[in-house]
């Protein structure tokens, strides 16, 4: 395809990665500027511009362009990530070793294995000479995995015009194989994300001797408003992005029905599928009491609400308020966004689906909703259209390696990412 020496490509990129999985960038502390030296070596060595934008000590950003200033398409990924429990893992998550094809290391999926494919992406298409009418730019954020406040968040405050792109190819979204046993292949392309809502509850009473109880508890009423928000049902919904979803999923053979009552069956029966077709509350963390016979002064209690993205935030707040029904109970919302979704009729997509028709005959394309957050959603909120698209075929037991155990990826979806990735961007940035 175009004279690219695939051989040589995929050896390339797989060399790469392990350099880059051996650089520690757990978050915290990140320490993502170890990162951002790797990639500036790479770029410096190929002779493409950059720049570096260092957030905090031991945070930095990278950004690099080729072609001209117009109609960019940004190829984003971060270069942190979540930290290991090592006792876990079946090998050193930072020793980036190879076994039978796949290299295995924390950050494999999620996400310098995505981040390597745009890296070799941008590479070949300055090496091959590429008649470039959109310009392509390369963006490693930092800290994406703890909110993006030294990230893309920071680069949206002091580096604008690093965002200043007319379209964003992200993760979000794993191609998939191997669902329900069979060997369907079924890309996917991610429009749209949950929104992340992050809420204190407080509860403050008076203190007292354990033998005593007054009625002011704090913690009893603390406990009384989780237990509320606990059997608090959320409807289950399919949002257009979702009924897209299913409808694939039901093409390539994975979904056994795709009627609506069997599809609110299973989403009520798996949480994946619920994740992403209803707002979810999730109890996270609750802090109360100094000693057994104290009644304490102070509880608290934190919750991770995700809200399906057409969903009113404010709305939302002033339900679970009703739901908690104490007006002792204070809410403090520590991290709120807003949802915004890219439209699926984007040039982009039509790109992805002749692409994958070409590359990977009889592959399925599905909408999806990621039900985590990405640095996407900066964009979509800007009004930048943003999409979820990691062109690899994963298997669910390397999905379960996504902030799990035993992380990895195979050096054949190294080979497949890349070139589909490269012919989309390709054929976008050629058209012009
Ligand atoms: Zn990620």
């Amino acid at each position: 395809m175009h004279g690219i020496d695939w051989d040589a490509a995929t050896d390339e990129a797989a060399e790469l990665l392990r350099e880059y999985l051996r650089i520690d960038t757990s978050n915290p502390p990140g320490n993502e500027a170890e990162a951002v030296e790797f990639l500036a070596g790479v770029m410096a060595r190929e002779g493409i511009a950059f720049e570096t934008a260092v957030s905090a000590p031991g945070r930095s950003n990278l950004l690099a362009a080729i072609g001209p200033a117009e109609r960019r398409i940004c190829l984003l990924n971060h270069t942190d990530v979540v930290p290991v429990e090592r006792p876990y893992w079946d090998v050193d998550p930072f020793a980036a070793e190879e076994r039978d094809g796949v290299i295995w290391g924390r950050g494999a999926l999620d996400m310098k294995g995505m981040g390597i494919i745009e890296l070799m992406v941008f590479l070949l298409l300055k090496r091959q000479g590429v008649a470039l009418r959109r310009g392509v730019v390369f963006l490693a954020a930092a800290d994406e995995e703890a909110g993006s406040e030294y990230g893309v968040r920071w680069i949206e405050q002091h580096r604008p015009d690093w965002m200043r792109v007319d379209l964003v190819i992200n993760e979000g979204a794993y191609g998939l194989t191997g669902l329900g046993g069979g060997d369907s292949q079924i890309f996917q392309v991610a429009p749209a994300e949950k929104v992340p809502v992050w809420v204190k509850l407080s509860v403050r009473g008076r203190p007292g001797h354990g033998s005593v109880p007054h009625g002011d508890n704090c913690a009893e009423h603390l406990v009384g408003a989780l237990g509320r928000i606990a059997v608090w049902q959320q409807e289950l919904r399919i949002t257009p992005v979702m009924r897209a979803h299913v409808e694939a999923l039901g093409k390539a053979g994975v979904l056994r029905s795709t009627d609506t009552t069997h599809v609110l069956k299973a989403a009520a029966d798996s949480p994946g599928l619920r994740a992403r077709m209803a707002n979810t509350v999730s109890l996270t963390t609750i802090h109360t009491g100094i000693k057994v016979n104290v009644i304490p002064a102070e509880a608290s209690a934190t919750l991770d609400c995700r809200l399906l993205p057409d969903v009113d935030v404010d709305a939302f707040l002033a339900e679970l308020r009703e739901v908690v029904a104490d007006e002792r109970v204070t809410f403090e919302v520590l991290n709120r966004y807003e949802g915004a979704e890219s439209t699926m009729e984007h040039e982009f997509v039509h790109v992805v689906r002749e692409v994958i028709g070409e590359l990977a005959e009889g592959a399925h394309l599905a909408p999806e909703l990621t039900s985590g957050f990405t640095d996407s959603r900066v964009y979509r909120k800007q009004g930048t259209p943003a999409y979820g698209f990691v062109p690899c075929l994963v298997r669910p037991e390397e999905l379960a390696g996504v902030h799990g155990h035993n992380e990895r990826i195979s050096v054949e979806n190294l080979r497949l990412g890349m070139q589909v990735l490269y012919e989309v961007v390709r054929r976008l940035a050629v058209a012009g």
